[in-house]
């Protein structure tokens, strides 16, 4: 007798069985982080409000779910992470930096933007050597991340060194978890050809590396009319058009030359600066015909309260340009000049010198301003399809803030008491991409001890040429002369016994 065949032959059995295990894998759904029993600030528009709840990171690190309550059951996580008690913000946007300033810090600190320039970085130009900009960049970058910048715009300086020197800032931000947008500066010693190629090569060498690693985009440092009407701002017109690129310039930021660059509005009009390609940064002296240009050509400009403070340049009317339309962003400028790179006290003295200028407390909101630092600076730069926000498919960038350590009270209005009560050191933790890369005051994955030191010691070596050159005594010579030198180039102490 031959022998039946089954009804469900052993194959069909294993095909069922794989059927019912890719179901239910699909019903639990395995993500890569879930962070729980938050107190969630998104910043996305279409949720203004707090609320307690969840959100889930997949594995290419944006957000893949976020809502109210708790997870759904059937989410699975790879690792959790309980936020009871914690207030969870996305990460802060600098819209304007120069992260290889950060060494230079408290120079200068009587002097206004001209002054200071000539004091606090004049004097080491020619100092630099190899390394330097690559040890700069990554203490700045790294002292951003430690007070909550998970995005920046770098702002970097092209002046009369190297190429190779130069493009150290571009390889050391890289390496970096932050992510930023590169603005490629033309150097003023050199011809229009000379750098027309190094443009080109920059650009043909950097646009494929966009979106992988830390890199969000490319653009333009512009040197627009930093160094007087022409060249460069018909150079630079030109290639962002030939080469489809956006820009940042400083403009209107030293009162001493608001009169002067005012009256060359004209030509950065006739060079293609002014338009949706370009942010101004500082931009605090306008006109009224300057202002209504650019709300018509719909450019956009930087606010950097603190570095506009600490120089006495100036406060711009931001209510008066948002009334306008133009869009506004907010950076922490090079901590040369912010000296603290804590986003808190950059949104606290924008906020209240604004109050205090209009005499009004309704003339700027704390939810107004915690945007700014946020959301409206990462549209400023354009990559607000990435970050700036706590939204599905964005990055998880994303701050933890105890509001108990150091205490700031009882919560009454969750946004009010982030931008008014806490600072940095209220911030538990920085996750960019749902990875964890600061927390409790150490880099989970930097030896920062070792990166300071070697900082110093380089600093140190250009402070004794520049005074070895016997230049007329600086104002931070002066306050100097007698302090020990180079505290941080000494290894680092053990605790003390108890
Ligand atoms: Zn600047």
């Amino acid at each position: 007798m031959r022998n039946r065949r089954p009804c469900h032959p052993i194959g069909s059995w294993l095909h069922l069985l794989l059927i019912i295990g890719l179901l239910s894998q699909r019903a639990a759904a395995q993500v890569a982080l879930i962070v729980e029993n938050a107190i969630l600030v998104t910043m996305d528009d279409s949720s203004p409000e707090p609320f307690l709840g969840w959100f889930s990171v997949d594995g290419s690190g944006r957000i893949a779910g976020i809502g109210a309550g708790h997870p759904p059951e059937s989410l699975r996580a790879t690792n959790r992470l309980d936020a009871t008690g914690k207030i969870v913000i996305p990460g802060m946007v600098s819209a304007h930096s120069h992260l290889w300033s950060a060494p230079f810090r408290g120079i200068a600190a009587d002097q206004n933007l001209l002054g200071w320039l000539a004091a606090a970085h004049a004097p080491f130009s020619e100092h630099y050597q190899k390394g330097d900009f690559a040890a700069y960049t990554r203490y700045g970058a790294l002292d951003f991340l430690s007070h909550g910048i998970t995005t920046c715009y770098n702002w970097v300086w092209n002046d009369g060194f190297p190429q190779a020197y130069f493009l150290e800032q571009f390889e050391a931000q890289r390496g970096l978890e932050q992510r930023f947008v590169f603005g490629w500066a033309l150097d003023a010693r050199l011809d229009e050809a000379t750098n027309h190629r190094n443009l080109s090569e920059f650009l043909a060498y950097a646009r494929p590396l966009v979106g992988q690693g830390s890199l969000l985009d490319v653009s333009l440092s512009a040197l627009g009319l930093l160094r007087g009407p022409e060249p460069f701002p018909q150079w630079e017109g030109r290639w962002l058009k030939e080469f489809g690129l956006d820009a940042q310039s400083h403009y209107l930021e030293d009162p001493s030359i608001q009169v002067q660059q005012r009256a060359q509005w004209n030509i950065l009009k006739e060079a293609g600066l002014v338009g949706t390609n370009m942010m101004f940064a500082h931009f605090i002296h306008p006109d009224e015909r300057i202002l209504r240009d650019t709300a018509a050509a719909g450019a956009r400009m930087v606010w950097n309260p603190l570095s506009n403070g600490r120089l006495a340049s100036g406060l711009a009317d931001i209510p008066g340009y948002r009334k306008l339309g133009i869009p506004v962003g907010m950076g922490l400028d090079g901590q040369a000049s912010s000296d603290l790179s804590d986003p808190f006290e950059n949104m606290r003295m924008g906020l209240y010198a604004t109050r205090m200028k209009h005499q009004s407390a309704g003339a700027m909101s704390t939810h107004d301003i915690l945007a700014q630092h946020t959301i409206r600076s990462a549209e400023v730069m354009k990559v607000a399809d990435r970050v700036g926000s706590l939204t599905k498919g964005k990055f998880a960038d994303f701050l933890l803030l105890d509001p108990l350590e150091p205490d700031i009270g009882p919560l009454f209005d969750v946004i009010a008491s982030v931008v008014m009560c806490c600072s940095s050191r209220n911030l538990t933790a920085v996750y960019v991409g749902g990875n964890c890369v600061y927390r409790d005051g150490s880099f989970v994955h930097h030896d920062f001890p070792a990166i300071r030191r070697d900082v110093y010691q380089r600093v140190d070596r250009m402070r004794t040429a520049v005074e070895k050159q016997k230049l007329p005594v600086t104002i931070w010579q002066k306050h100097m002369a007698n302090l020990p030198r180079c505290l941080g180039c000494l290894p680092e102490t053990s605790a003390p016994a108890k």
